[in-house]
């Protein structure tokens, strides 16, 4: 039943404007809504602050019955519920962290027909008491939020959402509606076959967000880069800086606190106060920079996030766009700005090989770290490289870097030869890996202490490469990594070859190599060669 007076009769504009206060739907909205209150199937793709919300609570109260919405951010129920009471929607929400006495009320409640939404947490539906609850209930729709997690191939797959199928099957005249803000056609896919949503209407959103200016910089001194980009380009602004580590989080926020900026830390390891406390600040007071983990993020809706800045590689595209597109909500320009360099591959490979799972996660791990790289060191316009990725066609979009300043791109493959032919010689001759340091220091010809103590001067390719300087080599050393002519093996890091690093080496005909230059270098700045 719905939360207003006049009855079922209401048509989803009414409640639009009545419940929501919104004059109008956005996008493919009203599409969505019409048909899922239609009784039709529908899977939703649309990026976060699309307004995926809407599709599944709209049609929950314009049909009999409860919306049954399945979450897995346990987290979030409660904020949800929350919002939803404020405006007048009866909802709830049922999982672990509950207290008996609070499930039982709201177990009575849907039963009662008292309830236009019930969120529940994934692995709840698996149990009988669960199932056996919504069977003497009445139910107007299943939304599956978060829809990608049933995706092995997706980059955040959760076993329990494999469960879901049971809602086809066992109410198999209830209409479905999944929902995602992030899926490659691949994962579409697989979302229709395991959810068995085959019959299902699809609506994919336009994904671009076109004030979002999207920059990859070349990674020197990455927390100076990141003050220099605030300090001259938004100075006053809210932003959020993404870091891999804990550590790195509380170390960036010191140092850009130390320097003037209004920033604080936020991971999952501080106090719950402390969190509460920062994110409050961020989405009340105006020009706070939030330096977290990926931990952040999750459910806030802050409209006028100037900038956001990654100064760790992030996993996959998919959470690359997620979190970028945390920026500029309200449409104004904003910045999206990425320091990627050699350590960042080496890191990420390594923590790939040393994932717990078989060797299909780590191939699907590496292959989504190769198309974030494959986005890193384009020389096309990165909108085209993000929007593709999604399966979306697009031009050139005059507001990236590479549209911007077109980087500039260098015969690389004497280099790669150089290079490769080092590791090759420090295995052949001496049984021997090192890491991108060494092996730099030797193409340059340096007599370090380690040099010496190694006899690698000795070595025939002992400073061959004189004419690049350590920055320019460990950008070589990074490319060919980023494009899998080169590997990093075990937990220092040591260079090997790959199968096809036999393709740069060949004596006829050698695989060319093309290199972008860095920004630096086109500009006639620093750096030999
Ligand atoms: P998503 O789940 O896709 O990330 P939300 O459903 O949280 O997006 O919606 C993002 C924001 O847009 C919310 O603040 C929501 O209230 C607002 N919104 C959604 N649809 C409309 C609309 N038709 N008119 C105005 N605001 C809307
Ligand atoms: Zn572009």
């Amino acid at each position: 039943a719905p939360a207003i007076d006049e009855g079922p009769a209401d048509d989803a504009r009414d409640v639009l404007r009545r419940v929501f206060g919104y004059e109008d739907f956005r996008g493919r909205q009203r599409e969505i809504v019409e048909h899922v209150i239609g009784g039709g199937d529908a899977l939703v793709l649309m990026p976060t602050g699309g307004g995926k919300s809407l599709c599944y609570q709209v049609p929950s109260l314009v049909r009999p019955g409860t919306g049954i919405v399945v979450s897995p951010l346990i987290a979030l129920m409660q904020d949800q519920v929350d919002a939803l009471t404020e405006l007048g929607v009866r909802a709830g929400f049922l999982n672990s962290a509950q207290q008996p006495h609070e499930r039982r009320a709201t177990e009575e409640a849907f039963l009662a027909g008292e309830l236009d939404l019930l969120y529940l947490a994934p692995e709840r539906l698996r149990t009988e008491p669960t199932a056996d609850l919504l069977d003497r209930g009445r139910i107007s729709l299943f939304a599956i939020d978060e829809a990608h997690c049933v995706a092995q191939w997706g980059h955040d797959f959760r076993p329990e959402y494999l469960q879901l199928s049971v809602l086809h099957e066992r109410w198999p005249s209830v209409p479905r509606i999944a929902l995602t803000a992030t899926a490659t056609p691949r994962t579409r896919e697989e979302i229709s076959t395991r959810l068995e949503l085959t019959g299902a209407r699809h609506f994919v959103a336009d994904f671009d967000r076109p004030n979002i200016r999207y920059r990859i910089a070349a990674k020197a001194e990455p927390r100076k880069q990141l003050l220099d980009l605030l300090r001259t380009e938004h100075p006053g602004d809210a932003g959020i800086v993404y870091r891999l580590s804990r550590a790195d989080v509380e170390r960036t926020a010191e140092f850009l606190s130390g320097n003037g900026i209004d920033a604080v830390p936020y991971h999952a390891g501080l106090d719950a106060s402390v969190r509460a406390r920062h994110q409050e600040r961020f989405l009340r007071e105006d020009g706070v920079v939030v330096v977290a983990t990926i931990a952040f993020g999750m459910g806030i809706d802050k409209p006028d996030v100037r900038f956001v800045a990654h100064l760790d590689l992030p996993k996959s595209i998919e959470g690359y766009y997620q979190e970028t597109g945390r920026a500029g909500r309200d449409g104004l320009p904003a910045t999206a700005w990425m320091a990627y360099g050699l350590q960042d591959v080496v890191q990420q490979r390594k923590m790939i090989q040393s994932s717990d799972g078989d060797e299909a996660h780590r191939r699907t791990l590496t292959a989504h770290l190769d198309a974030m790289l494959a986005l890193c060191e384009t020389v096309d316009c990165r909108r085209v490289r993000l929007l593709a990725h999604f399966g979306q066609e697009s031009g050139p979009c005059g507001n990236c870097d590479t549209c911007l300043t077109p980087p500039e791109s260098w015969d690389g493959t004497v280099a790669a030869q150089k290079l490769l032919s080092t590791v090759v010689r420090l295995d052949r001759e001496r049984n021997q890996k090192f890491g991108t340091g060494q092996i730099v220091d030797i193409l340059r010809g340096k007599r370090t202490a380690k040099v010496e103590q190694f006899r690698h001067h000795e070595l025939s390719v002992f400073g061959v490469g004189a004419e690049l300087g350590d920055a320019e080599w460990r950008t070589v050393a990074r490319q060919l990594l980023a494009a899998g002519l080169l590997a990093v093996e075990g937990e220092y890091g040591t260079l090997v070859l790959t199968a096809s690093s036999s393709e740069v080496l060949r004596r006829e005909e050698p695989r060319t190599v093309r290199l972008r230059s860095e920004p630096q270098r086109s500009a006639g700045g620093s750096g030999a060669g």
